[in-house]
């Protein structure tokens, strides 16, 4: 009889088990309509984060390549990419992350089953592994964390011939001509490194890029997309995907139509079409009518307090399928490991889900953390703002004879209250590792005047926001001169 059941939240339960708790979790992999599946470690380490942005790493290598000539490097090979050796290294990779969280648990006697949960009656759930063995399971304790999976949009050939980015990283062959529908980061985030490693891709949106981020940002990470090769068709919805011939990869006919009222047809024959549309959360077969636990009917999250409690107090949600919270591993792993220290180490603290840092892993990485552009003019109005903003020039772009005027920063002031940054948004190379510590800043109320009084590092990305003294009320020019 466990006394918790963790559903999957592989980097929670040790801390659990480590408060002296019998501890049961359960992971299971649906396979795709393709039949992809995965190990142990949900979806950063399978199928999001990890392979996403090895890919990533993989597609800046061959801009280094480039780069590289610029430096003096010389070869004389023509240089080719092998779709097979990456997906087999990173593949290699995984699993041996996959192997680290099973000892990982077996080291703090938790238990692992590769079974799917549901529950049957209150405190009591039913698993059923691969083979369709069944046990029943009753626990003091349920913490739910079944993530979300990938979408279709439920036209004729979309789980018969499309993949989504759970098929991508582990796709036994190069997937050549792509189309990715969708807009979403992680739309983006796959156009951009089929792209770099050298693949004719096209994105099909049907309405903006990269929903609920700064809106001036996404249009600019656009910007640098096409040129770097991204071709966009925009206000198009893919309603039909035919197979013209079967291979790896074969040839598909897509059909799409134009969102924006004209009858407009739209036909394009692809090697690959990768379905990006959003994510579903894994909330609607486990049971919870059974016990009672309340969803957004509309969206599938679970509603929780700010102690991720549920409307039936034993059983508590954290990770992707909490309802408007952020679908981040990070923030799913903090939501957990606090819950565990909660419940059975005394403690009394909350996650806190404000102000969380973020990177999208664009060709062009852009990090961000507080709030848009958009949002904070929603919440302050803009007579309350200050926005000081800069182009840059990274150091290590001007030998190599890159543009002079895409990188970009810019943060979000609140005039009001001492200047306090409540926005920071940075593209430019190795967004994610400049975000991180301005974050932390932020977090400790930041603003700036702290900002003007921080030294840079030089020569770096990240001193542009020591240095920023244009407003973007001002309206002058920011752009930098040289060439
Ligand atoms: C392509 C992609 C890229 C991403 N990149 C990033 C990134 O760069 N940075 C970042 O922070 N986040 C990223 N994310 C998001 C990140 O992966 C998620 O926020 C994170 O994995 C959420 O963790 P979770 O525990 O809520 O769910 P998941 O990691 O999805 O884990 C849920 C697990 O539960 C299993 N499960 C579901 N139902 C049952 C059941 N009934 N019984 C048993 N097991 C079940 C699922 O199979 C899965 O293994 C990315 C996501 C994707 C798709």
């Amino acid at each position: 009889v466990p006394c918790v059941s963790w559903w999957a939240s592989i980097d929670l339960s040790p801390e659990a088990a480590g408060f002296g708790k019998k501890v049961l979790v359960l992971d299971y992999v649906v396979p795709t309509p393709l039949g992809t599946s995965w190990g142990l470690g949900g979806t950063c380490v399978n199928v999001g984060c990890i392979p996403k942005k090895l890919m990533h790493q993989a597609a800046l290598l061959g801009q280094a390549l480039q780069d590289s000539r610029k430096y003096g490097w010389q070869y004389e090979e023509q240089v080719k990419h092998n779709w097979e050796t990456m997906v087999e290294a990173i593949q290699n990779y995984i699993g041996s992350l996959n192997w680290g969280y099973r000892v990982s648990l077996r080291e703090k006697s938790v238990t692992y089953l590769n079974s799917y949960g549901e529950f049957v009656e209150p405190h009591k759930i039913k698993a059923t592994n691969r083979k369709g063995q069944v046990t029943y399971h009753t626990a003091e304790t349920f913490v739910l964390a079944t993530g979300e999976r990938p979408r279709y949009p439920g036209i004729p050939g979309d789980k018969e011939y499309c993949i989504t980015s759970d098929d991508l990283f582990s796709l036994p062959y190069c997937p050549g001509k792509t189309l990715v529908v969708g807009a979403s980061y992680v739309a983006l985030e796959c156009a951009g490194f089929l792209a770099g490693l050298g693949m004719d891709v096209t994105v099909m949106v049907r309405s903006i890029l990269l929903r609920g981020f700064d809106q001036e940002m996404a249009e600019r990470i656009g910007a640098y997309m096409e040129t770097h090769g991204v071709k966009f068709i925009k206000k198009f919805v893919p309603v039909q995907v035919e197979q013209l011939e079967e291979g790896m990869p074969g040839r598909l006919k897509v059909t799409a139509k134009s969102t924006g009222g004209e009858p407009e047809i739209f036909e394009e024959e692809y090697n690959t079409v990768l379905l990006a549309i959003g994510r579903d959360a894994c909330t609607r077969n486990i049971g919870l009518e059974t016990i009672g636990v309340k969803i957004n009917e509309k969206n599938g999250k679970v509603p929780v307090n700010d102690e991720e409690q549920t409307n039936v107090p034993y059983v508590y949600a954290i990770g992707d399928i909490l309802e408007g919270k952020l679908e981040l591993t990070p923030v799913a792993i903090q939501a957990g490991k606090l819950l565990a220290r909660r419940l059975y180490g005394g403690s009394s603290t909350k996650c806190d889900y404000i102000n969380v840092p973020t990177t999208v892993f664009t060709p062009l990485e852009y990090g961000s953390c507080g709030l848009s552009e958009e949002k904070a003019i929603e919440g302050y109005g803009k007579q309350n703002l200050e926005v000081y903003h800069s182009l840059f020039w990274p150091l290590e772009w001007t030998v190599a004879g890159r543009d002079n005027n895409t990188c970009y920063g810019k943060i979000i002031c609140n005039k009001h209250d001492n200047n306090r940054v409540i926005g920071f948004h940075v593209l430019g190379p190795n967004a994610g590792e400049v975000t991180q510590g301005f974050a932390a800043a932020i977090k400790c109320g930041l603003t700036k005047e702290l900002l003007d009084e921080t030294i840079g590092i030089h020569p770096t990305c990240a001193e542009v926001f020591t240095t920023m003294d244009i407003t973007k009320s001002s309206g002058q020019d920011i752009t930098q001169r040289g060439c």
